[in-house]
């Protein structure tokens, strides 16, 4: 897949509801062989061994300038990102556990799943700051309990039998094991619980990178959380499954942009916009516009490009928009490998399907 993004709260039950998931997938998939040729994987950050404190950004714990740079959470980033990349695929069912509290970063998400045109869904899980801060302090006592039992079993250690030692070692290992609830999680430090509150961006049904947006809150019961499951294993598997289209916005780079590339982007671009408006209808309704993809001659070809038009007629204003928030995006340049002609050719190309994806937006 489909990827799907889980997002919540700190210490909200998100890894809970992740693992319920996971198994209902899994059962999905078990279910039928039309389902078997997919493959299911689980990333959080602690299969990945990414630790709370790389959220911390408490002046105690980091010197200041790692804290401006905010290292090692991009580099967590960075590992999580490389993860799903890696696996990512129309076959391949993501579910990633985690905070993923940045729009921008769930944004690049579903940017990297249109990319392999799979789909992407987004699972919030709804939890009260109170509540899910009594579980973060829970083991955060948990944890000083542990540290305080370990210190006394310490002092002991000369009197203690080693066979009874080892014993007891064994007994914690197997109880960790059968526990199946994450209970030896680590928890946020206060200060970094807090902030993380404070920082996260509530996700947004209204756009295209935070939908569709499925929640479950503390209370759900199985009932209602299969319910929600199977709605989106109809997205991203079931009938309802779109068909992604690679995301048109940005052309492919990789170099830095030849002398002429600016003037051409503007150029084209410019064209473009100004052919719109030449074209289309004065009554507006909705239409289509041919832009030659070559950028010359008049005569339909059978690879013209096709600007549909929304029903409201398109201005200047709003094409020039579109038009700077295009050249913004790709300012970076599309790659060397794209010189001259087909440059122009490729520009143009993801331009028009920059607009047709905007119009759809807007309209
Ligand atoms: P997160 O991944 O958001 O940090 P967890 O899923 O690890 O949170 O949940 C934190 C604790 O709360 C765990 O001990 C978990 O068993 C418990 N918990 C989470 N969600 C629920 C729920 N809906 N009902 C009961 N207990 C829950
Ligand atoms: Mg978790």
């Amino acid at each position: 897949m489909p990827l799907i993004i889980i997002t919540g709260l700190p210490t909200s039950g998100k890894s809970r509801r992740a693992q319920q998931l996971h198994t209902y997938l899994a059962e999905r998939i078990a279910s039928s062989p039309a389902n078997s040729k997919y493959r299911l994987h689980l990333i959080s950050d602690q299969t990945q061994d990414i630790s709370r404190a790389v959220y911390d950004l408490s002046p105690d714990k980091l010197p200041a300038h790692v804290r401006s740079a905010n290292a090692s959470e991009k580099d967590a980033r960075a590992a999580l990102y490389g993860a799903v990349k890696r696996v990512l695929s129309p076959r391949d069912i993501v579910v990633l556990d985690g905070l993923n509290y940045i729009k921008g970063w769930r944004y690049q998400l579903f940017c990297e799943a249109k990319n392999v045109r799979t789909p992407s869904a987004v699972l919030q899980i709804g939890c009260g700051a109170e509540r899910a801060k009594a579980v973060n302090e829970a083991r955060l006592r948990r944890r000083n309990r542990r540290k305080q039992e370990s210190k006394s079993h310490k002092d002991e250690k000369t009197t203690a039998q080693n066979s009874e030692e080892e014993a007891e070692r064994e007994e914690e290992e197997k109880d960790k094991i059968l526990a199946d609830d994450d209970d030896d999680q680590e928890p946020y430090e206060p200060t970094n619980w807090e902030n993380l509150v404070f920082r996260y961006e509530e996700p947004n049904p209204m756009t295209r990178w935070d939908s569709p947006l499925f929640t479950l809150i503390w209370d759900d019961d199985e009932v209602q959380a299969r319910d929600v499951f199977s709605n989106i294993w109809e997205v991203i598997a079931g009938e309802a499954r779109k068909i992604i289209r690679p995301n048109q916005s940005t052309v492919q780079r990789d170099k830095d942009p030849g002398g002429d590339y600016l003037y051409v982007l503007e150029r084209e671009t410019q064209d473009i916009v100004k052919k719109i408006l030449e074209k289309q209808p004065d009554e507006g309704g909705g239409g289509e516009v041919i832009i030659p993809r070559g950028g010359t001659g008049t005569e339909r070809n059978h690879d013209d490009l096709v600007v549909d038009l929304p029903e409201t007629k398109v201005g200047l204003p709003q094409l020039q928009r579109h038009r700077r928030a295009f050249v913004a995006l790709n300012r970076g340049g599309i790659g060397l490998e794209a010189v001259g002609k087909l440059m122009t050719n490729r520009l143009r190309e993801s331009f028009v399907g920059y607009l047709n994806d905007a119009f759809e937006k807007d309209g």
